[in-house]
């Protein structure tokens, strides 16, 4: 499935930093180092032992070098394997990757060197897919869930339901000859026991998708609001620099803006309903009916109310729309004279929101709107803490759902008591399924497509 070649690569980001590791992996890593690599100590290469010394190309120094030997299949790729920590110029870093390219090691593609720890057995592809996610991370609560599926937590998981499942086709496949009436009862109902067992394991692993997805790729917060209460001021107090333009002039935001940002390690995708100003005619009924339909995708939404001017039926209006859902009233404004009463605000309901008094201008209440906003995304999903397996991709869940639909045929189908060839195809179709998430089947097409994501040098 690959060629048992040499590969090197740059592993760490391009640019110039302290360090950059040249690794290189395959049978002829250590030969290809030998020529390149002296240690000041002299001797050999020891396994796992990080070695000082000179790196040389056809006699003419390229740099001092700390250098690792890691033989198979004890490496990262199961392939021996040879790491140099070199200074990290860009000019440096070719010389090396040409050096080992001249002595006859090639140019590794992107996620190559993990692809080769699949296809050595050193790591299932939700294990790769979660180095990718790893690396990807951009919050403390992306980067811990492929923490845990790199650990095996969903791997693990889908085993045990792939087992119960096979439990259960070795079972009816022995007694494929027999009619029902002939099995004893209990037999009939450790299939169902086992076979029901199976079906919710996946129905949770499927019913966290959604939130894992939210940890992952962040939660989607919309602000809410009649023109020029502050939306946009808030939206980027919260983001803490000036990505948004802000201007006295309502009418100068044309679309609705996102901005990414990690709240107390959890990802937010800010959503500014701008553009609400298009015309000032329009502005407020276009208002409500946009963030209506923002609203309607969101997580969590955020009603800004300017407390410095009375409220307007749009702002009445808004909070009914927006009433009962994941929400926080941001009473903005806070540091100009109040034009509104706390029984006016107490009186715009919001059942169940929490209400934050802010000055997107002076900063003030935006530490407690952040801590809101990650409450309410806390308060509605799982942690990864309370669940580490989870699904988090769109190939694993439409593989479990394939597999749940098998289940639930194998589950009718063994209603019908002469039926059992077909109970069993469709057992062995989801025990299929289930397999393809993680093992490669002989499927080159996923491998490309899995590792395309990943960057070169991993
Ligand atoms: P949006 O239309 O709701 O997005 O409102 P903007 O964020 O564009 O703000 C409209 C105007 O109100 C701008 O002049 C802001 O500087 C001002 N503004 C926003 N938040 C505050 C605040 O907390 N205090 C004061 N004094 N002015 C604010």
């Amino acid at each position: 499935m690959y060629r048992a070649d040499t590969i090197v690569a740059c592993a760490t980001p391009p640019g110039r930093g302290a360090v950059a590791i040249v690794r290189l992996s395959g049978p002829e890593a250590l030969a290809i180092a030998g020529l390149l690599f002296e240690p000041s100590s002299g001797g050999a290469l020891e396994p796992r032992r990080l070695v000082h010394g000179r790196l040389a190309d056809d006699g003419r120094p390229v740099d001092e070098v700390l250098c690792v030997y890691m033989p198979g299949p004890r490496s990262y790729t199961g392939e021996d394997t040879v790491e140099f920590q070199c200074h990290g110029s860009p000019v440096v870093v070719e010389a090396v990757v040409a050096a080992a390219l001249a002595r006859g090691a090639r140019a590794a593609g992107p996620g190559e060197f993990t692809r080769r720890a699949v296809l050595n057995g050193r790591m299932d592809l939700v294990q790769a897919e979660a180095v990718a996610d790893l690396i990807s991370a951009t919050v403390a609560a992306g980067a811990r869930q492929a923490w845990e599926q790199l650990q095996g937590a969903l791997s693990g998981r889908l085993a045990g339901i792939r087992a119960a499942i096979l439990d259960v086709l070795a079972e009816v496949e022995a007694n494929v000859d027999f009619a029902d009436e002939e099995l004893p009862e209990e037999r009939l109902e450790m299939r169902a026991d086992r076979l029901g067992t199976a079906e919710s394991g996946l129905a949770a692993l499927l019913e966290g998708f959604a939130a894992a997805r939210r940890q992952r790729e962040g939660y989607r917060v919309v602000f809410c609001g009649r023109p020029n209460v502050g939306k946009s001021s808030l939206v980027n107090a919260l983001l803490g620099h000036g990505r948004m333009i802000v201007t006295d002039e309502p009418g100068t935001t044309r679309d609705s803006v996102e901005e990414t940002v990690d709240l107390g390690g959890l990802a937010f995708v800010l959503t500014d309903t701008a553009g609400l100003r298009e015309t000032a005619s329009v502005a407020e009924s276009a208002a409500v009916e946009r963030a209506r339909r923002l609203a309607e995708d969101a997580d969590i939404r955020v009603l800004v109310i300017d407390r410095s001017a009375p409220l307007s039926d749009g702002d009445r209006e808004l909070a009914g729309l927006l009433d009962g859902r994941s929400c926080v009233l941001a009473i903005n404004k806070c540091d100009l004279d109040a034009a509104v009463s706390r029984e006016e605000i107490a009186a715009l309901g919001s059942a169940g929101a929490c209400s934050v008094m802010t000055s997107a201008i002076d900063g003030s209440g935006c530490p407690e709107l952040a801590d809101a906003l990650a409450g309410l995304a806390k308060a509605g999903d799982v942690s990864v803490e309370a669940e580490p397996a989870v699904v988090s991709r769109a190939r694993h869940r439409s593989a479990i759902e394939r597999a749940s639909a098998c289940l639930a045929e194998a589950g009718r189908l063994a209603l019908e008591s002469p039926a059992h060839e077909l109970v069993a195809l469709e057992l062995r179709a989801a025990v299929g399924e289930l397999a393809g998430i993680t093992e490669v089947l002989d499927n080159e097409e996923i491998l490309d497509r899995i590792f395309s994501e990943f960057c070169i040098g991993k």
